[in-house]
């Protein structure tokens, strides 16, 4: 049996650099006060449509969708904003703060072609700003970014691009003027864009077409159509990048592919030259509460693509995996309840250990000990059990010796202060 196509089993050995990842990202986001939200994967196709936008390749043709039993239309959430929108006006959790700040961690499905970092269901971490819409809000977001791909310790370097995409006006503006003039040109345009002159006009301008391009390079500029209001926005976001020392580039041709962003739009991207080289994606999207039925609220956000992520991650991050320290061998699993006294106090102590269950003599199972690299080998043999002792034999040096349970707290204690004892 095999997997769906685009899905993927993360197996133990992996699940810890999973681990890994949720533990840095609540850690810093802890401290700047971002609290954790879990929302269903499963929603109303509805809010997918409204918020993302129905000429988006998201809702167009990537959305697992399904009627269930009683007949309702159901998406599995192909990304993290529209749901926490959703749980936001639900909850009203307006009520409690003026200000939210959630993140989240977990899968999403979309319906694409799987590639090298590429999946149908993958797995995104992302934050939302819930509740201001000074520029401060978006540094202190695309921060958090940055601060979290360093302490992951990404070994490709990577960048940061950043666009203003002003207000729905705005831009309602600048659609007309660029429809007409890629027009003109629709006979020279591929297929894809061609297609978007009418549907998404503005997604055009990330096109990875080289003849698209050199088109795009005379058409009307998204900036000129800016008023003093969005210019200003973007150019304090851009001063505080640069006090931050946050190597920043300043990508007129970024839009996103989600309808609901305003003003600032960011990718994080590798200079890996690769198709799949984007790790991150956000922007200011202050319309989208009102939009999909609760007050009008601003909010900025960011998500990031873990399984992209993961493939830029240093080794290191599993070197800090705890070993298991002890194994535990006994004669007699059936009669020794003497085990059960060593392991509480393992578990007081939180060293980690094994228990041997095959039921093999005690040679084997040090041998066992052994292969696995524990450190320390407990040895309950029948004296052992008889005597209430353990034979306490260092794997490396193969020195040994017993001591009484009664001693063994005193003993641990001495390891955890003298032997590094974890
Ligand atoms: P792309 O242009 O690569 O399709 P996108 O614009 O569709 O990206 P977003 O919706 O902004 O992506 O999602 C944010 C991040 O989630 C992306 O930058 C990427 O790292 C990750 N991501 C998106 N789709 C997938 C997928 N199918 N498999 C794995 N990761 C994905
Ligand atoms: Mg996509």
């Amino acid at each position: 049996m095999q997997p769906l196509r685009g899905t993927k089993d993360i197996l133990p050995n992996e699940i810890q650099t999973w681990q890994a990842i949720h533990t840095i990202a609540n850690n810093i986001l802890n401290i700047h006060n971002y609290q954790e939200i879990r929302t269903p994967i499963i929603e109303n196709t509805e809010l997918f449509e409204r918020s993302i936008g129905n000429f988006t390749d998201i809702v167009n043709k990537e959305m697992y969708s399904f009627y269930d039993q009683g007949k309702r239309n159901i998406t599995l959430r192909p990304e993290g904003t529209a749901s926490i929108a959703r749980a936001f006006i639900t909850n009203k959790l307006y009520n409690e703060k003026s200000i939210n700040r959630l993140w989240y961690l977990g899968p999403m499905f979309r319906y694409e072609r799987p590639q090298k970092g590429r999946q149908r269901q993958f797995h995104q971490l992302g934050i939302e700003c819930i509740g201001s819409n000074m520029p401060i809000a978006d540094i202190e977001v695309i921060k958090l970014a940055t601060d979290i791909l360093k302490q992951i310790e990404c070994k490709e370097q990577y960048s940061l691009e950043i666009n203003s995409i002003g207000n729905l006006q705005e831009r309602e503006r600048y659609k007309v003027d660029l429809v007409e003039y890629l027009k003109k040109y629709k006979h020279e345009l591929d297929t894809e864009s061609k297609n978007r002159i009418s549907k998404n006009p503005l997604r055009i301008l990330d096109s990875k077409y080289i003849k698209t391009q050199e088109i795009l390079k005379n058409a009307p500029k998204l900036k000129e159509y800016l008023s003093n209001t969005s210019l200003e926005h973007f150019e304090i976001i851009c001063e505080n990048l640069t006090y931050l020392k946050i190597k920043y580039k300043i990508n007129n041709y970024l839009v996103r592919g989600l309808d609901y962003y305003n003003y600032t739009a960011f990718e994080i991207k590798t200079n890996n030259l690769n198709q799949q080289n984007t790790i991150c994606g956000g922007g200011r999207y202050d319309n989208l509460i009102e939009q999909l039925g609760g007050p009008k609220i601003p909010a900025v956000g960011w998500a990031i693509g873990l399984e992209r992520l993961i493939i830029l991650m240093q080794e290191n991050l599993n070197q800090k995996i705890k070993k298991n320290r002890i194994y535990l061998a006994v004669q007699n699993l059936q009669t020794s309840d003497i085990l059960w006294d060593i392991i509480h106090i393992l578990q007081e102590y939180q060293i980690k250990f094994e228990l041997d269950l095959s039921n093999n003599n005690l040679t084997k199972q040090i041998k066992k000990a052994n292969q696995l690299k524990a450190q320390i080998c407990f040895i309950i043999g029948e004296n052992e059990i008889k005597n209430r002792s353990i034979t306490i034999k260092w794997l490396q040096t193969r020195t040994q010796q017993t001591i009484k349970l009664s001693n063994l707290r005193k003993y641990i204690k001495y390891l955890k202060t003298f032997n590094n004892l974890t």
